[in-house]
């Protein structure tokens, strides 16, 4: 009996290849198994078989499949269903998806590098074959596969450096040094040793100060029974804050350090750990359960600090305890090291980490876990773990579900990781719980027309107020002369007040790495475009305005329209400048930055995290990072440098986005033990989006909202595709978008906009242009795929066009 199988390859191709099965491996090959096949000239991959079957005619020159990797299918079948619908709904072949699906780990190639682990130390002996390539792997340079098949003078070297990774003799992609170890956990220990006497003393000269030698008695009780005292445990025993805690290490009479922990090992499950559920949480958590009995999805729209997170808490407790599992999404790794502190006490060694700063080992480590055995209930993750093999999914959980970091943008497949696992909970019968403090205009549309279920939590934890939002004018301050630096005089002394209460203090200045755009520095007028209601982007470059949407350009006005002035600028300061400034006004003051720049160490983000939950820094800087979920108690003002950058940024969703930031970063003030203040520096103090950010009016913002976007025809009631071509040839790619957008105008109208220009026009020396369909949210999807793909083929295939290269980005965000 003849058996062919269908695989997918990890590349960027359409469709599937057939290969034959040898007698041999008949037995062990399912669907989902891996094979490795020879593709191309000398290149070997590990293919993914999708579709077993007997052939109906015999084909020629179909090539064998080379071998198996293990006896059993690495990809389940749900992954693989799961797999088809990201191709089809993002619009890219299946290749990228199981590129972005697998761990490398898990794919070996020709390509794949392979480094040595030094410390290997050969409990399992190796087989001649193994040893044989063992013994050409070094562990400070990686050798790739296909070197390693001509200096071994094997044919097939894959499975070889299989089982050496399965033995642990060898690595993929990283050696074990510089693989994320991030699992420390902050401890409290005496700075040296004391006599009981000098304890005693020590005690007595904190007579005046009572919470340091409160905190130092329950320290002292603490260590007796345990040899590590967590930072943690310690505060919460001590119910004391982190700046207490902090003076004591001035004193040099204790000492912060990292404890470590075994990265897997996360402990004791613990479950009777958890808080317990206030009244309102509780009350949430029950209407919860309650609409789930009806919708698959529900959203949970809690104002920040309400206690969501223990309502999760509490619901994975609920789902785990009927055997099933729970996949929790957060939209940055940065937000998991808090989190996962959380989750670990409470769940312990149920709890599985996943995303891209565990090496490729870890990370096949957790796939194999989830495939294999039942332990693994709780995955938290990034938006990469929505492609783990789950069996037994209950519920998930995406928290922050407002964040447009859930959107992959490059490469493909370019999926949103929120709307992605919808579908993969609705393939597994799972729940869906969408978790935010400022829910985004499409799920917020999604409950208010029933699709799914809504429930509100309006107050904070302890009915700590929401914070007190004060509007300073800096175009007024500037018009006196009055703005000395970028802080305002108001904002630098609410700062200098809690800096001098030992409170912390946030300060906010988004700046992307986008050309800036003109303001009139008379009237704060800024250029909009005609035909989209955005604000355009200055094109140095060009001296041009050009709108991010239609693609239209204007020329750059000598002078003002509206005041006349010439005193049209560029705007924009980053966090460095800020940092600097901060640094004059603050000699004193401990300050750190968390921006792109500052966060490109695998620890760096912790790193400045603890530092400022330990109080060791007193004021942080910050880009949106700061913005995103973190929960520190001390902080009592956030300032806010620069909000009209965000209400100008050239985009249909950037009121959307502004108003989330800004209400996201107002709740980090006065977190737990009293109402925070937050300062809203602007130079348009009566802006529609900073009336409902000072009054947390969610209900006018989202109402405004979608009347423009009703007018505008943008999400939810239409969905957005933007169509990328790009090429090195400039007058190719503006002829193929031409020919493309005309003929898609044939049979979708004026659905189709552009072409278009972006206002970055050449990145990595292609030129780029876009074409933007509109869809109204009823037409059928698969219709205007086919429309598409039927029209992309015909400039596909025509030669003049030969080097234009396309992608479709579905859900822009
Ligand atoms: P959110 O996720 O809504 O911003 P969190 O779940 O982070 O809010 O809660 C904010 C803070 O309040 C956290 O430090 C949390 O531990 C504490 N908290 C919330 N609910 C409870 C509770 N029921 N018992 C004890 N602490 C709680
Ligand atoms: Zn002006
Ligand atoms: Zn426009």
């Amino acid at each position: 009996m003849k058996l062919y199988a269908d695989v997918v390859l990890p590349l960027p191709l359409a469709g599937l290849y057939t290969y034959s099965i040898p007698t041999e491996f008949q037995n062990t090959i399912s669907e989902g198994s891996r094979v490795i096949v020879q593709f191309g000239k000398k290149k070997f991959y590990t293919a993914i078989v999708v579709k077993l079957y007997q052939p109906k005619e015999l084909l020629s020159s179909i090539k064998d499949v080379l071998s198996t990797l293990e006896d059993y299918p690495i990809v389940t079948r749900s992954q693989l269903d799961f797999w088809e619908w990201v191709s089809f709904y993002y619009m890219c072949s299946l290749g990228e998806v199981y590129r972005a699906a697998l761990p490398s780990a898990l794919k070996l190639e020709s390509e794949t590098y392979v480094f040595l682990n030094s410390s290997f130390e050969g409990e399992e002996p190796l087989s001649e074959k193994e040893k044989n390539v063992f013994y050409l792997l070094s562990s400070s340079k990686g050798s790739s596969i296909s070197e390693l098949e001509k200096q071994a003078k094997l044919s097939n070297v894959i499975p070889v450096v299989k089982s050496l990774v399965d033995k642990g003799a060898a690595f993929i992609n990283e050696n074990i040094e510089n693989s994320y170890s991030a699992k420390t956990l902050s401890a409290v220990r005496l700075a040296r040793s004391y006599s009981d006497e000098e304890l005693n003393a020590i005690l007595d000269d904190l007579s005046r100060a009572k919470k340091q030698q409160h905190l130092l008695t329950v320290f002292l009780y603490i260590s007796e029974n345990t040899d590590v005292v967590k930072k943690k445990q310690l505060l919460e025993k001590a119910e004391t804050s982190s700046s207490v805690l902090a003076e004591l290490v001035k004193k040099d009479i204790l000492h912060l350090y990292d404890y470590e922990i075994s990265r897997f090992d996360y402990g004791e499950t613990n479950i009777d750990s958890a808080h317990e559920l206030n009244e309102y949480q509780q009350e949430a958590y029950n209407k919860i359960q309650k609409s789930f009995e009806t919708k698959d999805v529900t959203l949970l729209y809690g104002v920040t600090s309400s206690g969501k997170t223990e309502i999760y808490i509490q619901l994975i407790k609920e789902i785990i305890s009927t055997g099933k599992q729970v996949l929790y999404l957060l939209p940055e790794i940065a937000l998991t090291a808090q989190i996962t502190n959380r989750l670990k006490s409470v769940f312990g060694n149920k709890l599985a980490v996943y995303h891209s700063k565990f090496n490729d080992n870890e990370r096949a480590e957790t796939w194999n876990k989830l495939l294999l055995d039942d332990s693994v209930q709780v995955i938290l993750g990034a938006r990469s773990a929505v492609f783990l093999p789950f069996r037994n999914l209950g519920l998930v959980i995406v928290d922050e579900e407002h964040e447009s970091s859930y959107k992959q943008q490059d490469p493909a497949p370019r999926y949103n990781a929120r709307n992605a696992s919808i579908v993969l909970a609705g393939m597994q019968s799972a729940k869906v719980l969408l978790g935010t403090a400022t829910p985004s205009i499409e799920t917020y549309y999604n409950a208010q027309e029933g699709r799914y279920g809504l429930v509100e939590l309006t107050k904070r934890y302890e009915n700590i107020e929401l914070p007190q939002v004060e509007v300073v004018n800096i175009k007024e301050l500037r018009r006196k002369k009055q703005m000395k630096t970028f802080l305002s005089p108001p904002l630098i002394q609410k700062v200098e007040t809690a800096l001098s209460k030992k409170e912390q203090v946030i300060l906010f200045q988004n700046r992307r790495g986008f050309s800036s755009m003109l303001e009139c520095k008379t009237c704060s007028w800024v250029p909009r475009c005609l035909h989209c209601d955005v604000s355009l982007t200055y094109h140095k470059g060009q001296r041009m305005m050009v709108c991010h949407y239609c693609g239209a350009t204007y020329s750059v006005p000598s002078e003002c329209p509206e005041c006349q002035t010439p005193t049209l600028d560029t705007l924009g300061y980053g966090t460095e400048r800020v940092e600097e400034e901060v640094l004059e006004i603050f000699p004193d003051v401990s300050v750190a930055r968390m921006d792109l720049d500052t966060t490109r160490g695998k620890k760096a983000y912790e790193n400045i995290i603890s530092k400022f939950e330990d109080g060791e820094t007193e004021l942080l800087i910050g880009t949106q990072m700061v913005t995103k979920g973190l929960d520190f108690d001390n902080v009592s003002v956030v300032g806010v440098l620069n909000a009209d950058n965000l209400l100008n940024y050239p985009d249909f969703r950037a009121y959307e986005k502004a108003y989330q930031l800004m209400t996201q970063v107002s709740g980090r003030a006065g977190r737990k033990n009293k109402r925070g203040l937050v300062v809203l520096q602007t130079s348009h103090p009566s802006h529609a989006i900073i009336n409902f950010v000072k009054r947390n009016d969610y209900a006018s913002f989202y109402k405004m909202q979608l009347e423009e976007r009703h007018l505008f025809r943008y999400p939810p009631y239409y969905r957005l595709i933007n169509i990328v071509l790009r090429s090195r040839d400039e007058r190719q790619v503006e002829a193929a978008a031409l020919r493309f957008t005309q003929s898609l105008k044939q049979s979708l109208g004026d659905r189709v906009l552009g072409p278009g220009k972006p206002p970055v026009s050449r990145v990595q020396s292609l030129y780029i242009r876009n074409i933007l369909l509109k869809i109204e949210n009823n037409a059928s999807i698969r219709k205007v795929r086919e429309t598409i793909e039927y029209y992309q083929n015909l400039i596909s295939s025509d030669p003049a066009f030969k080097s234009i290269l396309l992608y479709y980005d579905v859900d822009p965000v």
